[in-house]
């Protein structure tokens, strides 16, 4: 009923939009027969996966809104739901896949169980970085797999933020060797998830709005998030003991924006190009301000709510690498799209990680040269 509902109102939305140009050819591109554009204001709903206003990931959505309307004059308006408000966090994907919202936003490796390429346009262990991921979907064939990937399911999808390297999460049990990941109950998503299992741990999948219970009553063992910015904001600091780097299994995990393909259809192109350039401008930002606010907030954890900052053992990040590529490999046979998305990635970072080693990392090296301050003890 919901579904033919609405459909019969984007077919109505599709039909106002078209005005008394009904019958011109150029219809589908909302420009009339005189050639100007045509000047039907649409109203849209976003849903996304993160409680309202959430810091960084959840505020994205919201100055992507803001500056589609000014960029268009207010003949664009999109209105942000948090998580559960309009859908819960994880029916976002359908909702819009089905039209009942014409955007979402959140990540694409939470709807892993249904698209099994899903996650390389997310995070996989050991991957890409931010600068790579971004320069993998813009200049190395990323955004066009992604593209073909959600089709089928109606969808159009954008870069929507990366946060940068993650942390690898908190944690109530200390992880001094790889026995002590042997029956770990922690909330991490995607292929994280399963090299956790595959070591002997147990991953599960909780909305950000549950995890602080789920931690704080002993449902589950650690949780991962983002960094010391968000985690900062969410309160793990009180209710987890240690807090882990660094983030394997999220090493630049890329946000998401879908858009419904019969909505993104009755946008005129001038509008059509506003979406993409707002949604690109915030993709950038969110890792600007990722970048601007992680270290202060850690500093805050560390200084002022004695957080205990640990780096995980060498052989747990060998062990943990060695099973990330027994998951990847498995994943990437089980599915067509997710071998070409597995050896596209693939391909893409050994080529542009040789030239990070002399770029990238042969600057870090040298910062580390040059000062040997840290926040950390045990690192050196
Ligand atoms: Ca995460």
């Amino acid at each position: 009923m919901l579904v033919r509902f609405s459909s019969i109102l984007i077919l109505l939305a599709a039909l106002t939009a078209c005005g008394q140009q009904a019958s011109s050819p150029n219809k589908a591109s909302g420009v009339s027969a005189a050639g100007e554009p045509a000047a039907t204001n649409f109203r849209w709903k976003l849903v996304t996966t993160w409680p309202k206003n959430y810091p960084g990931l959840g505020t994205a959505p919201e100055q992507f809104a803001t500056l589609v309307e000014r960029m268009s004059s207010g003949r664009l308006k999109i209105k942000v739901y948090g998580d559960g408000q309009l859908v819960p966090a994880m029916e976002v994907f359908d909702a819009v896949s089905r039209g009942t919202t014409e955007m979402g936003h959140g990540a694409a490796y939470y709807w892993k169980g249904k698209i099994p390429a899903s996650v390389f346009f997310t995070a996989v262990p050991f991957g890409l970085n931010a600068q790579e991921m971004n320069a993998w979907l813009y200049h190395g064939g990323g955004m066009e797999l992604w593209r073909e990937t959600y089709k089928p399911f109606n969808l159009i999808p954008m870069a929507g933020g990366n946060t940068g390297v993650q942390m690898a999460g908190w944690f109530n049990r200390e992880i001094n060797s790889v026995a002590d990941l042997k029956g770990l109950k922690m909330r991490i998503p995607g292929l994280g998830g399963e090299v956790i299992t595959r070591v002997g741990g147990e991953a599960v999948t909780i909305p950000g709005s549950e995890l602080y219970t789920a931690l704080q009553t002993g449902v589950i063992d650690a949780t991962e998030w983002v960094g010391p910015y968000n985690d900062q904001a969410f309160g793990f600091h009180q209710i987890a003991k240690y807090y882990y780097y660094p983030g394997w299994h999220e090493t630049g995990s890329s946000l998401e924006f879908i858009i419904n393909t019969e909505a993104w259809n009755t946008l005129p192109e001038d509008l059509q190009a506003i979406v993409e350039v707002a949604a690109r401008a915030v993709n950038q930002d969110m890792l600007d301000e990722y970048t601007a606010r992680n270290n202060a907030s850690l500093v805050q954890l560390v200084d002022e709510h004695g957080v205990q900052v640990r780096r995980l053992p060498d052989d747990v990040l060998i062990e943990l690498h060695r099973a990330s590529a027994e998951v990847l490999t498995e994943l990437a046979a089980s599915d067509a799209l997710a071998q070409r998305a597995y050896d596209s990635q693939q391909a893409f970072l050994s080529q542009v990680s040789e030239y990070h080693k002399i770029s990238e990392e042969a600057y870090y090296q040298t910062r580390r040269l040059l000062s040997k301050t840290s926040i950390t003890k045990d690192d050196d």
